[in-house]
């Protein structure tokens, strides 16, 4: 019996943070490194926030928050999902988390048992999966692949289904696609749930990049889109992403009364609840003005174009024009079984991303760790003049295999 507990070996650290780290290490020694892996904007927290979180500093609001979420925040939670989902949520059907990912942690502990399923459409985000097997949950994962547009379709859901479903992950805009599911597709995946063989399925949506879409898409969450479904479904959200708050930590979800107690109890006895301060901020990120998500989006936008175009032209590679997040998940299929000019072999996305680091000083996250091959992820949150650099370099890289 080792010291450390079994449940450990079921997981591994976050391929994500990994990546993120491992360009930071390499600047840090010098390298020239091109860091496309960390999923965060590389623009600032807009003042306003900065300034609320400053001012509840000042004004001595950092004593210990009640496991919840402060109640001003999960009122301006519940205001959030009215203005721009047409939900209704009360304060007690809200819980505060230490960003998306504790907030899913927490819902998976809550409900997830031994050998209970979790359906989750790859590519994925990295953390889904390790959280459910953490729970001793059996992640069941679809691969839904370029072709398909990167979505599950209701016949692959309606298959997967089987009495021990406890839920089906979601996330639209997709990490580490960028791919949104329309109001009707959601309908439609809805409608399989709404079976009556598929009524003990339950659905948490992660949608952590609802404002950053593009050309005019229309976000839908699927609670708001199937109405029939709100009670079945914990919505979930965050700061990180579209406020530029990743390193402040403020996550929320949104659903069942009985559900989000649970989660407030794992919350009194983990970290209590996220900084009253954070919190504050939170409150003015959401209740604030919103017209700096329209710029910052068009400056999203071009640099996905460019980075599009750019994958497109490199030899083996394949990349499709996503609608949401700031993602790119291009097939690197072309690349595989080439050689690279020290004789190596590319013999999967690993292979391609490690050969692209190391000739290139270009580092992505390889589509193994979202769950489906052979892609590779490419953050473009990051300056233009880095991702034309990164995308030239790319393209060199590409040449170089024979
Ligand atoms: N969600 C971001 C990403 O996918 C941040 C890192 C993480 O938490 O995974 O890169």
């Amino acid at each position: 019996m080792g010291f450390i507990a079994d449940r450990m070996s079921r997981i591994k650290p976050s391929p994500t943070v990994a990546v993120t780290a491992k360009a930071n290490e390499l600047k840090a020694q010098g390298v020239d490194v091109i860091g496309l892996g960390a999923g965060e904007p590389d623009f600032d927290t807009p003042d306003h926030i900065k300034e609320a979180g400053c001012k509840a500093i000042a004004e001595g609001k950092t004593k210990y928050g009640p496991p919840p979420g402060i109640l001003p925040l999960r009122e301006a939670i519940c205001r959030k999902f009215e203005r721009d989902n047409g939900l209704t949520y009360t304060p007690d059907q809200i819980s505060v988390g230490c960003g998306g990912k504790q907030t899913i942690f927490n819902a998976m502990q809550a409900t997830v048992n031994p050998g209970d399923e979790v359906i989750i459409p790859a590519p994925y985000w990295v953390s889904y999966t390790d959280i459910a097997l953490l729970c001793e949950g059996a992640p069941v994962v679809i691969d839904c692949p370029a072709e398909a547009g990167f979505k599950l379709t209701p016949d692959q859901l309606r298959a997967a289904v089987t009495p021990k479903t406890k839920w089906l992950m979601l996330n639209s805009p997709s990490n580490p696609t960028g791919a949104c599911y329309t109001r009707d597709e959601l309908k439609a995946l809805a409608a399989v749930l709404l079976e009556e063989a598929n009524a003990h399925v339950h659905v948490m949506t992660d949608d952590m990049y609802e404002h950053i879409v593009y050309d005019g898409f229309e976000f839908s969450t699927i609670a708001e889109a199937e109405p029939a479904l709100f009670g079945r479904t914990l919505t979930l959200n965050g700061l990180s992403k579209a406020y530029s708050m990743t390193g402040w930590r403020l996550g929320y979800a949104a659903g069942d009364a009985e559900l989000i107690k649970q989660m407030n109890k794992l919350n009194s006895q983990s970290v209590t609840s996220p900084a009253t301060f954070v919190q504050w901020a939170g409150v003015a990120a959401l209740d604030g003005d919103h017209s700096f998500l329209a710029e910052r989006n068009a400056v999203f936008k071009q640099r996905r174009d460019l980075v599009v175009s750019m994958l497109n032209a490199a030899e083996g590679l394949e990349c499709l024009t996503p609608e949401g997040a700031f993602y790119v998940y291009p097939s690197c299929a072309g690349v595989i079984g080439k050689k690279t000019p020290d004789g190596t072999v590319i013999d999967g996305d690993e292979a391609f991303v490690k050969y692209l680091l190391e000739a290139e000083g270009v580092a992505c996250v390889h589509g193994e760790a979202f769950g489906l091959s052979p892609y590779f992820r490419i953050s473009y949150a990051t300056s233009t003049e880095a991702l034309e650099e990164a995308c030239t370099r790319i393209q060199r890289a590409c040449e170089k295999l024979s």
